[in-house]
């Protein structure tokens, strides 16, 4: 058996090694050492080091994969978020808020309101009086119609709040595992 020359990278005595052995005990210091052997070179590394490099490596590469998962989940949320997103006149793209919804709604209601006010009131009393019931009618629409959005909106409002709590839990939850 051929015996190599080395040197304990522990305590600096010379040892003798099997040119085949891969882990051998230093004789001087009992350090359990790990046989490196590259090309060029051959030395021994204490393996209680090598196990701490191999937990910092693992360590490293769970927190690239949170890092990754993080990326990847803010990107979905960007592509999620643009479906919540609304346009209206007076206040352009927005992302739908309950409050936003009841002020739009009974904004739109208005023209109802008013057309209902103006069979009633005014075309009721005229000579064109039987006409009141298309004013009615139409600011009835209107209003039912005002309704409807009121209540889309705020549905739509609702599902987005709960879709960003997920979103944040989950982002919270990544980061965690990133300051580990
Ligand atoms: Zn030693």
């Amino acid at each position: 058996m051929k015996l190599e020359k080395l040197v304990c990278n522990s305590c600096g005595a010379p040892l003798e090694v099997p040119e085949s052995a891969n882990f051998v005990t230093c004789n001087h210091c009992s350090t359990q050492l790990a046989v490196n052997r590259s090309a060029s070179i051959t030395f021994t590394e204490a393996v209680e080091r090598l196990t701490v490099q191999a937990q910092e490596l693992n360590n490293r590469v769970d927190g690239l994969e949170a890092q990754n998962a993080v990326e990847a989940l803010d990107r979905e949320w960007e592509q999620e978020r643009r479906s919540y997103v609304i346009r209206t006149k007076n206040r352009g793209e927005h992302i739908p808020t309950e409050s936003g919804a009841i002020v739009d709604g009974v904004f739109c209601m208005i023209p109802g309101v008013f057309g209902i006010s103006f069979g009633t009131f005014i075309v009721s009393s005229g000579p064109l009086h039987d006409a009141k019931w298309v004013f009615i009618g139409f600011g009835l629409l209107f209003i039912l119609w005002s309704l409807a959005m009121m209540h889309s909106r705020r549905n739509k409002a609702q599902e987005f709040k709960i879709a960003e709590y997920q979103y944040l839990n989950r982002r919270a939850e990544l980061l965690q595992q990133l300051d580990q």
